[in-house]
């Protein structure tokens, strides 16, 4: 049985193949489509300041309602759209509405920055610059209200090439994270070599604080952060005792959801009213 996939393009389903192959083949047969019909929207995920105890920012993060097989993760979608050559219209859907929306949160008075996930394809094409430039104009966003996420296994493998945007893109304002810190192998020794303005610990870290030399671990790596001048986020806070350790070990901002889950814009001011009154 083969369904047709557009001009030239086949997908050949058979009865050997798994239902987890038969479900990336129809995502990638549906994912130009979902972009042409922006089937794609975007949550908001809070950032917490646990020093000032306030809102500091908001992390922007794709879904997908696909018509047929309901809600799909960007864990799932996001490489599938990198390897189809999708991810640069896609990342341009969402830092578009992000920025947007951020102009909409100020308006609001929600003054708060709100930071978009790049993949490392959006380095290659050479415009990363002029599309930010773009849209900034466009929405009339501050470049200070806008965070580019970057992961480590990103720069490490072109570290001169993005060096160079990175630079040009933090000339004009914009700030720059450096996400799922620890998860890859050379973390520590690039610490002084990306040039960011904040690193986010990977939620791995958050759920294994129980032995001393973790917690060693990440005390150091807050200290030479804050030594580095770069502010420090911990991912994936969950409960009350993630937030205890991380505060003891010096983090000052937290993100997970215990402070907030993703949401919508329609729920933002809603859930700031409810946050006021907590502690
Ligand atoms: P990430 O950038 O590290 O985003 C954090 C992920 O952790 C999000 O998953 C978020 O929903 C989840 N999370 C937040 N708090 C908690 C918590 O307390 N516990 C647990 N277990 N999880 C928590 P999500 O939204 O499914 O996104 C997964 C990944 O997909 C993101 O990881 C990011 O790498 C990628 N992604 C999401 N949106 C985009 C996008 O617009 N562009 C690109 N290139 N990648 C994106
Ligand atoms: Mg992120
Ligand atoms: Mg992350
Ligand atoms: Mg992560």
């Amino acid at each position: 049985k083969a369904k047709a996939l557009g001009k030239n393009q086949y997908c050949v389903y058979n009865e050997k193949m798994g239902k987890q192959e038969v479900r990336k083949m129809e995502i990638e047969k549906d994912l130009q489509r979902a972009i042409d019909e922006k089937q794609f929207y975007v949550v908001y995920q809070p950032k917490w300041n646990v020093t000032r105890n306030q809102l500091c920012g908001f992390e922007a993060l794709v879904r997908w309602d696909h018509p047929h097989l309901g809600l799909i993760s960007p864990v799932e979608f996001i490489p599938v759209a990198e390897e189809k050559g999708l991810i640069v219209q896609l990342t341009n859907l969402v830092l578009e509405e992000a920025c947007y929306q951020c102009k909409q949160w100020q308006q609001r008075g929600i003054i708060q920055p709100v930071s978009v996930n790049m993949s490392v394809v959006l380095f290659r094409n050479g415009n990363l610059f002029e599309t930010i430039q773009r849209v900034l104009k466009a929405t009339g966003l501050e470049p200070h209200l806008l965070e580019l996420e970057i992961t480590e296994s990103m720069v490490l493998e072109d570290i001169n090439n993005i060096n160079q945007q990175l630079n040009m893109i933090r000339s004009i304002g914009v700030r720059v994270s450096l996400d799922d810190f620890g998860t890859g192998y050379s973390s520590i020794g690039l610490l002084d070599q990306i040039p960011i303005d904040a690193l986010k610990l990977d939620r791995l870290f958050t759920n294994d604080l129980d032995t001393p030399s973790k917690r060693a671990i990440i005390n150091a790596i807050i200290l030479m952060a804050d030594s580095l001048k770069i502010d420090v986020i911990a991912e994936g806070v969950e409960n009350e005792d993630h937030t205890e350790s991380l505060k003891e070990l010096g983090c000052q901002v937290m993100q997970g959801f215990y402070y907030g889950k993703p949401m919508k814009d329609r729920d933002i001011d809603n859930w700031i009213s409810n946050s006021l009154v907590v502690e």
